[in-house]
């Protein structure tokens, strides 16, 4: 037997959480099966776990939307056991189990190589979140955004995706304008590369459908209001990324932005992009991000922890990244 959380649901749709412990039987089908060494927890492990947003498709379900570790055994050509693997989303903890078990049963398509830069914990240091903030930037370049453009804007900057996108960019050369609700952190994000930082508030009501250009790019985790006002301060020609909704899903927007300025909106989407996009935002987490400032984002929890951790993290008070040592 091995241990894994679960999340169930009674007939009343109550949902539970609780350690429990499985049987390789137990697993869903996969032709890969893997000991999980490392998970880490995301906004989206947090929704799951409280039940804040309806994550989970499938019941009862073992959450944790990442996992790194060691392939055991093997029915699929390209993997065997040995190697070490990380997993980004493709529906875990939403209709397939995810990481937070020892054990994973997974399709070896999902797999991507864990790179030699990263040990299993620096690679869930990184994350989902890190990863979709590599995915943003990549966003940026293939939109024609330059450093040399004007300061890239990053909303919720302390946390996961925020605190890489911060530090990769600040390493590309980019003045970064840190958005945050906390200003105790304003030091953290300093020391992670921001070169300003923005109070939330200033972002987060509704203002006018152009403002003034301030930065020429943006990395977005908020939507709502904060996206919308973005938008409407980027320089003619600019890109922002929306890759979240930490502040609403709602996008109260007007066109001004896109037909005056021709500014662009870029949609990230981690769970399902393709293993190339996967492999080259992996490669370029492995130039790109300074792994001092990884140590400075990361902290570690223990397997027990995991449940407490994700509800803290929902309640804003998480700062940077989770690893989970499973
Ligand atoms: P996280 O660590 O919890 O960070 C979210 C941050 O958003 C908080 O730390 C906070 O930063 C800020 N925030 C919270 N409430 C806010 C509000 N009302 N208005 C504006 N900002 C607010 O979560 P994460 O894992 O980095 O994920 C960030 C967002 O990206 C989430 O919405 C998540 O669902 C999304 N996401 C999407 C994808 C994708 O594939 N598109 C992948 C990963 C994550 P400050 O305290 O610094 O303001």
């Amino acid at each position: 037997t091995f241990r894994a959380v679960l999340i169930s649901r009674d007939e009343d749709k109550n949902q539970s959480v609780e350690m429990t412990e499985l049987t390789m039987d137990d697993l869903m089908e996969g032709d890969v099966d893997i000991r999980v060494e490392a998970s880490t927890i995301n906004y989206k492990d947090g929704l799951a776990i409280t039940g804040k947003s309806p994550i989970v498709r499938r019941w009862p379900m073992i959450p944790g939307i990442d996992l790194a570790g060691e392939v055991i055994e093997s029915r699929n050509a390209e993997w065997k056991p040995g190697d070490k693997v990380v997993l980004n989303g493709w529906g875990l903890s939403e209709t397939h189990y995810g990481g937070y078990s020892e054990r994973a049963r997974v399709k070896g398509e999902w797999l991507v190589k864990l790179p030699d830069t990263f040990s299993v914990k620096e690679a869930m240091a990184i994350g989902t979140a890190g990863y979709t903030a590599m995915l943003s930037v990549l966003a940026l370049e293939d939109a024609g955004s330059k450093p040399e453009d004007g300061p890239v804007i990053v909303s919720g900057a302390t946390g996961g995706v925020g605190s890489v996108a911060v530090s990769v960019l600040s390493k590309l050369g980019w003045n970064v304008i840190a958005v945050t609700g906390r200003s105790s952190e304003s030091q953290y994000l300093k020391d992670l590369g921001a070169t300003e930082i923005m109070d939330r508030e200033e972002l987060s009501e509704k203002g006018k459908p152009l403002e003034k250009e301030r930065w020429a790019a943006g990395v977005d985790c908020a939507g709502s209001h904060t996206l919308v006002n973005m938008l409407a301060g980027t320089k003619r020609h600019g890109s922002v990324a929306a890759c979240g909704l930490a502040q609403g899903f709602d996008l109260p927007a007007t066109v001004m932005p896109f037909i005056l300025r021709g500014v662009s909106l870029h949609g990230i989407d981690s769970v399902m992009a393709p293993k190339p996009r996967r492999e080259q935002a992996w490669q370029r987490l492995s130039s790109d991000l300074d792994k001092a400032k990884l140590t400075e984002i990361a902290s570690e929890v223990s397997f027990d922890q995991v449940i407490e951790t994700a509800k803290s993290l929902i309640d804003g008070k998480v700062r940077g990244r989770v690893v989970v040592d499973i």
